[in-house]
C-alpha cells in the first residue's frame, strides 16, 4: 500500500546530503554568501564558461572527465576538463576569426554531440550570446527563431542544413557564416560538408589555436537566449546572463544534490533550457562527470547505459518515465543499478505513480522539480533529505521566494496569505537566473512582473505544509513531451495552406505525453473536407514545423468559436472536445 508521503532516513542515504535541512538552509540562505563557491575571472568579472571549465582545468581537477560522449553507433569518448577547455578555446578562436563577438548571436542546430558543447561554452568565452535550437524542429520555426533572434552565425550539422535550413537561407539575412559539422550519418553519404555557403567547422578547429584569452564579461552581460512559446504571437526570446551560473551552482548543489565523483545524467535535449542549463552548465560547474548519449530513447538502452555507466544522479522528464514505465518492470529487473542515489523530473506534472513506480522498480523515489524556461534554473523542488509528497512538485529552494496570488483582469494582484492557497505561481524577482527580457517584446516582458512578483503563469496550490502542486497552465500553450508549444506558431503554418480558412490549436490529454497538439479548421468557401484534405494538411504542418509540433489530429468545423472581439476560444474548443462545462459564453459570437 501506497502512503500519501515518502519520509527519508538520512542514516541510509549514501552520501551525505549537501541539504540536510531545507528549512534551516531556506531560512539562512544568502545569494552574496553562495557566490563563494564561483571564482569569478581571474582579471574580474564573471563568465560561465571559466566556472564550469577552466577553473577545474586549471586546478586539480583537471584530468578529471567532464564529458563522456556516447555516439549513436556505440563508440565511447572522455573528454577531460583540459580537453574541454583547449577544444572551448578553439571554437572560441573560430568566432573570433570570422568576426563574431561581444554581444554576437551564435545559433546551435545539433543532437547531442561533442561540437555542440564546445560551440555552446566557445561562445560564452567569446562574450557571444548563444541560443541553443531543437533538432527535431522543421524549417519554419527555425527561421523564425534565428530571424527573431537577429542570429549571426549557426552551427549545425550537414544533413539538418540541407534538409531545414538551406531553402530558408533567404529568410536570415542577419545569418554572416554557417559553420557545418560532418555527418557521422552514413545515410548521409558525406564525410566533409560540402554546401554552398557554408564553412567546415572541423577544417577551422584543425587551425586555431588552444588558447584563448575569455572575454572579460560582467555578471549581467548577457550568455543565452532560449526561445519559449506564448498563447499569442510569436514565439519569445527570453535573454539570460552570464550572472545565471549563481542559481545553475545552487541548485546543483542542493537540487541534484551533485557531489565531486558523481557520474551525472541528463536526458533533456540541448535545444530547450533544461539541455542547457541543467545538460551542460550546473554538471560542469560542479566539475562532475557528465552522460551524454547521442541516441534517441529506447527503454533498454536507457536501463544499460544507467547500469554500465554507474549513472549516480540522473535528471529526466515525466514523459520518458512512462515510457519506461510502459516496456515493464520484468525489463528494468534485468539490469542493476547499484550506483544510482538520486533520481530527479521535470518539465510536467510527474504521476505519483511515476514517483512510486520510482520506488519500487528502480529502488529510488523520483523527485520532481519545478522551473521555466523564464526562471533560468529550478525553483521549486523536492530535495534529497526532504519527504516527497509524491504528485507535488516540492518547496521553493532556498534563494526562491514563491507564493500564490489571485491574478484577475482589471484587478489589482493579490498574494494569498493563508498557508493554503490556490492561484496563480508567482515568484519574488531578484534571482540570479532570472531572464533580463524578450527580445525585442518590451510589453510582453513588463506584463510578466507586478511589482516585485514575477507572475509564472502556471497555477498551483500550495499545502498546510508549505509543498506546491501544479493545478495546470494559466494560458492555452501547449505541453507535449515536456516541451511547449504556442498554439499561434502552429495554427499559423496551417493557415499557409491554401484550403485553410481558420485554424485553432488545443492540448489533448495524452497518456504517455501529457498534450498532444490537435487542429480545428475551417476550410475557404467552396472547398470539402475529406480524409485526403486532412492527410494533406497533417503532412503540411509536419513538413513546416517538424514533427514534435505538428498537430497529430486535425478535425473540420464550418466555422471557429470566436469572441465578439474577434479573438478564436480555444478554451471552447477544449473543453467541448473533453466533454467539460462551457463556461462563460457571454462573449461569444452569435451563431459559433
Ligand atoms: P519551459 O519554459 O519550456 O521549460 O516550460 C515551463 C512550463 O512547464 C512551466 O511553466 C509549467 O507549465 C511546466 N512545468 C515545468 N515543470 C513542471 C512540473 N514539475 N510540474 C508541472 N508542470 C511543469
Amino acid at each position: 500500500m501506497h502512503t500519501k508521503r515518502i519520509d527519508k532516513d538520512l542514516a541510509a542515504l549514501p552520501l551525505p546530503p549537501n541539504m540536510r535541512d531545507r528549512e534551516a538552509a531556506w531560512r539562512g540562505f544568502s545569494w552574496d554568501e553562495a557566490r563563494r563557491g564561483l571564482s569569478g575571472l581571474p582579471g574580474g568579472g564573471l563568465n560561465i564558461a571559466y566556472e564550469a571549465v577552466d577553473r577545474h582545468a586549471l586546478g586539480e581537477r583537471a584530468g578529471h572527465t567532464a564529458l563522456r560522449l556516447l555516439s549513436a553507433d556505440g563508440r565511447r569518448r572522455n573528454i577531460h576538463y583540459d580537453e574541454l577547455r583547449r577544444l572551448s578555446n578553439r571554437f572560441a578562436n573560430v568566432l573570433t576569426s570570422l568576426g563574431i563577438g561581444r554581444g554576437d548571436r551564435v545559433f546551435v542546430l545539433c543532437g547531442r554531440r561533442l561540437e555542440l558543447y564546445l560551440a555552446v561554452l566557445g561562445s560564452f568565452k567569446a562574450g557571444a550570446v548563444v541560443s541553443p535550437l531543437f533538432s527535431a524542429f522543421g524549417p519554419e520555426p527555425i527561421a523564425t527563431r534565428v530571424q527573431l533572434g537577429q542570429g549571426a552565425l549557426l552551427v549545425t550539422t550537414a544533413s539538418l542544413y540541407r534538409r531545414k535550413v538551406a531553402a530558408m537561407r533567404a529568410q536570415m539575412p542577419s545569418l554572416r557564416h554557417v559553420l557545418l559539422v560532418g555527418d557521422d550519418d552514413a545515410s548521409a553519404n558525406l564525410s566533409t560538408p560540402n554546401e554552398p555557403g557554408t564553412l567546415d567547422l572541423g577544417q577551422l578547429m584543425d587551425k586555431a589555436s588552444d588558447d584563448f584569452a575569455i572575454a572579460p564579461t560582467r555578471p549581467d552581460d548577457p550568455a543565452l537566449l532560449h526561445f519559449t512559446s506564448g498563447t499569442t504571437g510569436t514565439p519569445k526570446g527570453a535573454l539570460h546572463v552570464h550572472g545565471a551560473a549563481l542559481t545553475h551552482y545552487v541548485t546543483g548543489q542542493y537540487a541534484l544534490d551533485l557531489h565531486p565523483q558523481d557520474i551525472y545524467w541528463c536526458t533533456a535535449d540541448p535545444g530547450w533550457v533544461t539541455g542547457t542549463s541543467y545538460g551542460i552548465i550546473a554538471p560542469l560547474l560542479h566539475g562532475v562527470t557528465s552522460i551524454i548519449d547521442e541516441a534517441e530513447f529506447d527503454a533498454e538502452h536507457w536501463y544499460r547505459i544507467l547500469q554500465e555507466e554507474r549513472v549516480s544522479v540522473w535528471y529526466t522528464a515525466p514523459t520518458a518515465i512512462r515510457m519506461l514505465m510502459k516496456a515493464g518492470p520484468e525489463l528494468a529487473h534485468q539490469f542493476h543499478f547499484p550506483a544510482l542515489r538520486f533520481i530527479a523530473s521535470v518539465g510536467e506534472p510527474l504521476n505519483p505513480e511515476a514517483v512510486w513506480w520510482g520506488a519500487d522498480v528502480l529502488g529510488l523515489p523520483i523527485h520532481d522539480n519545478w522551473w521555466q524556461t523564464e526562471t533560468g534554473g529550478i525553483m521549486i523542488a523536492n530535495t534529497v533529505a526532504m519527504p516527497i509528497k509524491p504528485g507535488s512538485m516540492g518547496k521553493p529552494l532556498p534563494g526562491v521566494e514563491a507564493c500564490i496570488v489571485r491574478h484577475q483582469a482589471d484587478r489589482p494582484i493579490e498574494v494569498l496569505s493563508d498557508a493554503e492557497a490556490v492561484g496563480e505561481l508567482a515568484l519574488k524577482a531578484g534571482w540570479p537566473s532570472m531572464f533580463r527580457r524578450y527580445l525585442g517584446q518590451d510589453e510582453r516582458y513588463r506584463k510578466c512582473f507586478s511589482g516585485e512578483l514575477y507572475l509564472t503563469g502556471d497555477l498551483a496550490r500550495r499545502d498546510a505544509d508549505g509543498y506546491y502542486w501544479f493545478v495546470g497552465r494559466a494560458d492555452d500553450v501547449i505541453k507535449s513531451s515536456g516541451h511547449l508549444i504556442g498554439p499561434f506558431e502552429v495554427e499559423s503554418a496551417l493557415m499557409e495552406h491554401p484550403a485553410v480558412a481558420e485554424a485553432a490549436v488545443i492540448g489533448k490529454p495524452d497518456e504517455m505525453v501529457g498534450e498532444v497538439v490537435k487542429a480545428f479548421v475551417s476550410l475557404k468557401r467552396g472547398i470539402e473536407a475529406s480524409e485526403a484534405l486532412r492527410a494533406e494538411l497533417l503532412g503540411h504542418a509536419r513538413k513546416r514545423l517538424g514533427a514534435a509540433v505538428a498537430p497529430k489530429e486535425i478535425a473540420f468545423l464550418p466555422t471557429l468559436p470566436r469572441t465578439r472581439s474577434g479573438k478564436i476560444m480555444r478554451r471552447l474548443l477544449k473543453a467541448r472536445e473533453l466533454g467539460l462545462p462551457e463556461g462563460d459564453l457571454s462573449t461569444l459570437e452569435e451563431g459559433a
